[in-house]
């Protein structure tokens, strides 16, 4: 009788025991199925989206490898903000539209004198630089960093996004006195407000690639984004197509010229 309680004894404790056991790895194994979907739901809120929208931006697109007069991000710059059929991601266009307003109440006017350019323009400029200046330089890699200093290989531009502007000349002198300077003064001291700012800035705090350019702004939002992206999926030896292309390598032009800007203050 004695070994029949005792034998219910141990059956109830092994119940007991193999109870506990399971409820407690239930519980933990809960714990941590929350955790995963704290971190999956705080994913798809907040990064996934960033991250799934940015790796869409093709090697084709940061390369400007496509027709920006009906690409869907793009749109015509209005007539009253350009000195003739520019384009650029209407993203940009907002922010350049509220810094256009801003400037005038103090004014200043901005017109955007180049917008997007993409492969095939990019080609036209470098193409006719390079047949002037294969004359003058005894290699091509000289050819190119002659015409590196102000132009950029297609391919390279910072222009083909759709996020960076030139405003009012293409000349420095111009920006150093009377109203070309205090356009630039604005431009310092305001347009970070609006997501632009001065990529080619002088080098002598050690930026390398073009010379300074007081007229290129670029919106900060999105170029960003693409500078990143391109360094993902872009390399060297991808810029091709054009006269003097071999010398992409050897100049190193993702590094030092694509790369070559100042960072955002
Ligand atoms: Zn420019």
């Amino acid at each position: 009788m004695s070994q029949l309680i005792f034998s219910i004894f141990l059956l109830i404790f092994f119940c007991a025991c193999s109870n506990t056991t399971p409820n407690n790895t239930t519980i933990s194994s809960k714990q941590d199925d929350q955790a995963t979907a704290t971190k999956v739901n705080h994913k798809d809120n907040t990064l996934q989206p960033n991250v799934k929208a940015d790796s869409l931006i093709s090697s084709v697109f940061l390369m400007g490898k496509f027709d920006y007069r009906t690409h869907p991000w793009f749109v015509k710059v209005p007539a009253g903000m350009s000195n003739r059929e520019i384009y650029i991601q209407k993203e940009t266009l907002e922010a350049f539209s509220k810094m256009h307003e801003a400037a005038k109440k103090d004014g200043i006017s901005f017109v955007i004198i180049s917008g997007t350019r993409n492969f095939t323009d990019q080609k036209a400029i470098w193409e006719n630089k390079w047949s002037r200046e294969i004359v003058t330089h005894k290699t091509h890699k000289a050819t190119a960093l002659k015409i590196l200093e102000y132009s950029s290989m297609p391919s390279t531009s910072r222009h083909h996004w759709g996020t960076d502007i030139d405003i009012n000349s293409l000349v420095s002198s111009y920006f150093k006195t009377g109203k070309g300077a205090e356009e630039y003064a604005w431009l310092v001291k305001n347009a970070k407000k609006y997501g632009f700012y001065q990529t080619y800035t002088p080098k002598d705090k050690g930026r390398t690639g073009y010379s300074v350019e007081e007229w290129h702004w670029s919106y900060y939002p999105l170029s960003r984004k693409y500078l990143e992206q391109y360094n993902l999926k872009i390399s060297n030896k991808d810029i091709t197509g054009f006269s003097g292309c071999e010398t992409a390598s050897e100049i190193d032009i993702v590094k030092n010229y694509v790369n070559g800007i100042e960072a955002f203050k």
